[in-house]
């Protein structure tokens, strides 16, 4: 295809997840347009923030598998951006020891050969100052877990994506498409035709999928992003080498609890909840439960001291929920030159990398370099089937 209006391949939608999509599809010397609706940086869907947590740290062996390979492409990325993208911190994992969560998320780590440390009831003060440990609870520290730079990430991959001849569209929605052998795709701007065509839209992922006549179960949810300020300046922070955490099953919720060390607001630690009410992404901040802070405030009092139980800033961000919390990683049903990444489910950042060249390697229709059976969209059948 040769004017510029027809491409091999457009992504719809500039988050993590597409921009990592476009920067593959350049690399295998695709002629590619990646478009998103909103002026670049925006904070309207999930990709935004300064940081997000990379960990292995998972129930499932195939997260873990993913990851081994993530880590090396965050750091070519690092490499070719010239950028410090990554910083290792540790992660603290909490739990009831006999919770299936724990039990299973120490097992995977130890199976997988993850490096790790588990602390007892004993060392734990002494390796994990200022937080208290439930009684009966476990902790593990995974050590090569730690925090991505969110918006720099997202900045450098857009930026190596252009570098390789891509073109980046912001301030253009993205306003119909109609499937077909090229796929027309109509925005604010104008009318684009391309071979493939990848949808990566966050929370509007059905909003755009209604155009090829597709629904999946997705529930968008907006997540009350919490800082809570320190009692004693440092106490919490990245430099003194305070760990990123996941609190399981707590007394005060069985979502977990999770947080990162003061870093992006001097004296600010992040905690949030892992989950919140349904929203709507147009109307975002018409949403204002506010019981998750609640939450966080009882948990905040019991176990962390050293941070004054009154959230300092809340920010807001959101999630789109699959009904097991697994990505949806897949071709179209109808349309096998429509792919779809979508579902995220709140712990979609990390994998970035990883998403991009699976779902490149999808569009292009190359074997996936990992097993994609657990992101296929036909698993939703028996649960859903009037929505597929
Ligand atoms: C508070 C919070 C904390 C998180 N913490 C972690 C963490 O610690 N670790 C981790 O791994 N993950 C984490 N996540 C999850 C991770 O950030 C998301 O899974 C990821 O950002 C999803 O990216 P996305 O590209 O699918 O969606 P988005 O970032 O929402 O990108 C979709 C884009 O598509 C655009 N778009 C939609 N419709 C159109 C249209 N019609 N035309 C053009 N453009 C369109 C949107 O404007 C948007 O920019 C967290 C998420 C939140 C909200």
């Amino acid at each position: 295809m040769s004017t510029n209006r027809e491409f091999d391949c457009i992504v719809i939608g500039a988050g993590v997840q597409g921009s990592f999509t476009a920067y593959q599809l350049a690399k295998k010397k695709q002629k590619t347009l990646l478009l998103e609706q909103f002026v670049l940086p925006h904070t309207r869907g999930s990709s935004h923030g300064q940081t997000r947590i990379i960990r292995k740290a998972y129930e499932q062996d195939f997260y873990v598998n993913m990851m081994e390979e993530t880590y090396e492409l965050w750091a070519q990325l690092e490499r070719e951006a010239g950028v410090k993208l990554y910083r290792q911190t540790g992660l603290l994992v909490m739990g009831p020891e006999k919770s299936h969560y724990y039990a299973q998320v120490k097992n995977t780590l130890q199976k997988n050969k993850v490096p790790m440390v588990t602390l007892t009831p004993d060392n734990f003060s002494q390796h994990i100052p200022h937080f208290r440990l439930a009684e009966g609870d476990g902790a593990v520290v995974e050590v090569t877990a730690g925090i991505l730079y969110a918006d720099r990430a997202l900045k450098a991959v857009q930026a190596e994506f252009q570098k390789l001849g891509g073109v980046l569209r912001d301030n253009e929605m993205v306003t119909d498409i109609k499937p077909g052998p090229i796929v027309t795709v109509s925005t604010s701007a104008g009318v684009y035709r391309t071979k493939r065509l990848v949808i990566t839209a966050g929370p509007w992922a059905n909003r755009l999928l209604a155009h090829t006549g597709l629904q999946l179960p997705l529930e968008v949810v907006k997540i009350n992003v919490c800082y809570w300020k320190e009692k004693v300046p440092g106490s919490y922070d990245v430099k003194r080498r305070f760990p990123c955490f996941i609190l399981t099953e707590s007394q005060e919720s069985k979502d977990h609890i999770y947080g990162l060390p003061s870093n992006e607001y001097p004296g600010l630690m992040k905690v949030c909840y892992h989950t919140g009410s349904t929203a709507d992404p147009d109307n975002r901040d018409q949403q204002k439960d506010r019981s998750d802070i609640d939450i966080l405030q009882r948990c905040i009092n019991r176990c962390l001291p050293g941070l004054v139980p009154e959230p300092a800033v809340v920010e807001s961000c959101l999630y789109t929920l699959t009904p097991d919390r697994h990505f949806v990683l897949d071709c179209h049903p109808t349309y096998s030159n429509i792919v779809i990444g979508a579902g995220f489910s709140g712990h979609g950042f990390k994998f970035g990398p990883i998403i991009g060249k699976l779902l490149c390697e999808l569009s292009l229709g190359e074997v996936p370099s990992h097993d994609l059976s657990p992101f296929r969209i036909r698993r939703f059948q028996a649960m859903t089937k009037s929505a597929l």
